[in-house]
């Protein structure tokens, strides 16, 4: 039968209710043994692929799920375990597996990074140039096997392909990287062939390293690779696909030597579209056309996605057409039919994980059964979006007036740094490489619960707000206590940086169960910015002024910054991204002002989401910068001269946007830079920063406490680039996740590292 099938690049991993990460932090907590924790995950795992074949998915994808990172996984299981693990070969326990990424008391954790332009994070493999790549196990053939017996689904193993693979692992010398290319191709395609053997159709091989700049060589390069590993099966149809942006050298790309190619089309303006009907497709191949946004929760206007499907099958045969997301679902939450409490007209024009499958199901059915079948479903979907986008939440004339009134205006400081800096040295007093942490501070078991039950209404307003007062007491104290210059009041009353001022600014609604997995069991759940942003009354004001007013040392105001704010949410797409940041950069403004008219003048704007979404295609990277850079100004540049602005972002790339960090012109940038092992301060090497400078001197994702000694190194070595004026003492990101004995001792050992040097120097 000649049929257009329908499939998923992945599905999430966290369960309708986060029941995956809560299971692996009962492990880790050892409230779980071993084999209760495998047999939970089993089960968390099949119940997702039944969910996919009820919804009526064709190629369901396994092996996608992971106790972790998929990164991680193939890492392990082609044997790249760092030597510090101490591991002497053969199949890697899970213990091992979970030290590797969190590190033990011996060993740290291997560096985390985000994903292309996701928030997700994977764990860098670190290789050796003369590793010897061993498949410890088929890690594929495991999953495939327990879909086919358990639920006789026969699905379609997922793999991250070679190329991308090492091209996303750090520690081998460049030029190895053909040597390491030709020793681990041989270990995918045996990979492939057992799966071949056990009765695989298809093997999905992800090669998003494509969408990224790409060389004819490198072209040259998969080429080969994927002519040997086609080769090396008979009937496996190898998928290699594609995703998060067009591909760099469209035609090169849609005849490599595989049975088919999987495209994004929704992102990039469509350019892969654009390629495909300049171009052509190859008759002989199949095409995984990635037509649903697999990054966004809007329904999707299917109207218009039928169409271009349609269009397709004017280049393949239908029988070798897959429609499927863009890309994996692992970005977007589980389902929206649990949402009990959003507003209709919200809900109904929302499509989180299984809609979108849905949606996916819709399309295939109607190119197979004629659009009348689909007609009813999608008249339905049209009609809701409708509704959103002519609410009045997305037509507030006077936010957009006041976007508008700024257009000609270029926010800047009005006095230049240099002058600042001075005028700040007297406000502050601070002494020479100042101590502070970067905002939060552990958020304990009692004060989740506490919130929980605030907003239960078992606890009243007042109660919680002393609770939260306690808290916050106890730790200025402690803070004095361990001798910090610059103190926080702890963000205890705020669940997540961005939630909590989305909570407080109209024009977000909240979803219950919409988390998204953003590193190991750390899930976020995105605000959804559905229309105008505005600011009505203070939203940080009086824990700031409360915590001040408990201490002579300067606290810091704390703010997550626009680009974060928006990074970090998912926005609504009917009017410009960079419409929707300037709202929010007004409304932060107008927050900033609250707080210096309440005599906070040290005020941090956190912007970890920055680097992020930095577009992965060279041409838009401008822009982007551009509009970052003028919504951060628009946010903080209003200020008095007094006021020293800081900055937070919790990754360590930065030499492609250095520029970028300096025309911020924060007075004080802090950064994470433990995890990178140093690396990042050659990029301060080859450009002269002035400013403000914290590079995080331990690594907070791990429970480790770092000696004085250890810390002291990480500072000296920093300090043979930046001036000692010039820098900061902190930890690498916020304390949240931490535990309070660990934080109290590592702060400790922060704070006598400093000292230690200041006595030196
Ligand atoms: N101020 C925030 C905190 O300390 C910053 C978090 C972040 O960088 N992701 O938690
Ligand atoms: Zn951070």
């Amino acid at each position: 039968m000649t049929k257009v099938l329908s499939s998923t690049i992945g599905y999430p991993r966290i369960g309708e209710k986060r029941e995956w990460k809560k299971t692996l932090e009962q492990f880790w907590k050892e409230n779980l043994t071993k084999s209760e924790f495998l047999s939970e995950m089993e089960n968390l795992r099949t119940n997702d692929l039944q969910k996919q074949q009820d919804i009526g998915i064709d190629l369901i994808p396994v092996g996608d799920f992971s106790l972790y990172d998929h990164v991680l996984d193939t890492a392990v299981m082609f044997g790249f375990i760092p030597d510090r693990f101490q591991h002497k070969g053969g199949e890697v326990p899970i213990e091992l597996y979970f030290d590797i990424a969190r590190g033990n008391d011996e060993a740290v954790a291997s560096e985390m990074t985000k994903w292309f332009n996701t928030n997700y994070h994977y764990i860098v493999p670190e290789i050796e140039s003369d590793a010897q790549p061993t498949l410890t196990e088929n890690r594929l053939l495991h999953y495939f096997l327990e879909a086919k017996e358990k639920l006789g689904i026969i699905g379609k193993p997922v793999i991250l392909g070679p190329v991308s693979f090492l091209k996303l692992a750090k520690g081998y010398e460049k030029e190895e990287f053909k040597n390491l290319l030709k020793k681990l191709v041989p270990l995918y395609i045996q990979v492939l062939h057992e799966l071949e053997r056990a009765g695989a159709e298809w093997v999905q091989v992800d090669e998003p390293i494509l969408t990224t700049p790409m060389t004819k060589d490198d072209i040259q390069l998969f080429r080969e690779v994927y002519d040997s590993m086609q080769n090396g099966v008979s009937s496996l149809k190898i998928l290699l696909q594609t995703y998060f942006e067009s591909v760099d050298h469209y035609k090169e790309v849609v005849s490599l030597p595989v049975a088919g190619i999987g495209l994004d089309f929704v992102h990039d303006e469509g350019a892969n579209l654009d390629s495909l009907k300049k171009h052509g497709f190859p008759r002989d191949k199949y095409l995984a056309a990635g037509v649903i946004n697999g990054r966004n929760i809007w329904s999707e206007d299917l109207d218009t996605k039928y169409a271009q499907l349609e269009h397709l099958l004017s280049e393949v045969e239908k029988d070798r057409l897959i429609v499927q997301p863009s890309c994996s679902l692992l970005h977007v939450p589980v389902t929206v039919t649990t949402e009990q409490d959003l507003d209709p007209v919200i809900k109904n024009a929302l499509s989180f994980a299984d809609q979108k499958l849905e949606e996916v199901t819709v399309l295939a059915e109607g190119l197979n059964d004629g659009r009348h079948t689909i007609e009813k479903n999608i008249e339905e979907r049209t009609r809701c979006i409708e509704l959103l986008w002519k609410s009045s939440s997305r037509n507030q004339a006077d936010v957009q007036k006041e976007v508008e009134l700024w257009k000609d205006i270029e926010p800047k400081r009005s006095t230049h740094y240099s002058s600042r800096q001075k005028i700040h040295q007297d406000y502050f007093e601070l002494p020479l490489l100042p101590t502070t942490t970067i905002g939060s501070l552990p958020q304990t078991k009692e004060i989740r619960q506490a919130r929980l039950k605030w907003r239960r209404g078992e606890w009243s307003d007042e109660y919680y707000q002393s609770f939260i007062e306690e808290n916050t007491y106890e730790w200025i104290k402690r803070q004095e206590e361990i001798g910090l210059d610059v103190l926080i009041h702890g963000e205890f009353e705020r669940n997540d940086m961005v939630e909590f001022f989305g909570e407080k600014l109209d024009g977000f609604a909240f979803t219950r169960y919409g988390w998204v997995q953003s590193y190991g069991s750390r899930c976020v759940k995105p605000p959804v910015i559905y229309g105008d942003v505005s600011l009505t009354k203070p939203m940080t004001v009086k824990e700031i002024t409360y915590a001040q007013s408990l201490t002579k040392k300067p606290v810091k105001g704390m703010l997550t910054g626009p680009i974060t704010i928006l990074n970090w949410s998912f926005v609504r797409e009917d009017i410009s991204k960079f419409e929707v940041t300037k709202q929010i950069a007004l409304a932060l403004q107008k927050e900033i002002r609250f707080l210096e008219e309440n005599n906070i003048h040290m005020i941090q704007v956190d912007e970890p989401a920055l680097r992020e979404g930095l577009p992965i295609k060279v041409e838009k990277q401008k822009e982007y910068l551009e509009e970052a850079v003028y919504a951060f100004r628009l946010a903080t540049s209003s200020v008095h001269d007094e006021t020293q602005i800081h900055t937070h972002m919790c990754y360590s790339e930065f030499g492609e946007i250095m520029d970028t960090i300096d025309q911020l012109d924060a007075d004080v940038i802090s950064i994470e830079a433990a995890r990178s092992h140093g690396e990042l301060i050659s990029d301060f090497e080859k450009k002269s920063y002035e400013k403000g400078i914290g590079l995080g001197v331990y690594d907070i994702h791990s429970p480790r406490v770092p000696g004085v000694n250890e810390m002291e190194s990480s500072i000296l070595r920093a300090l043979d680039v930046l001036h000692p004026r010039q820098f900061w003492v902190n930890p690498d990101c916020g304390l949240k996740t931490r535990g309070i004995n660990e934080t109290t001792d590592a702060l400790k050992n922060m704070v006598e590292a400093a000292r230690q040097i200041r006595e030196k120097i």
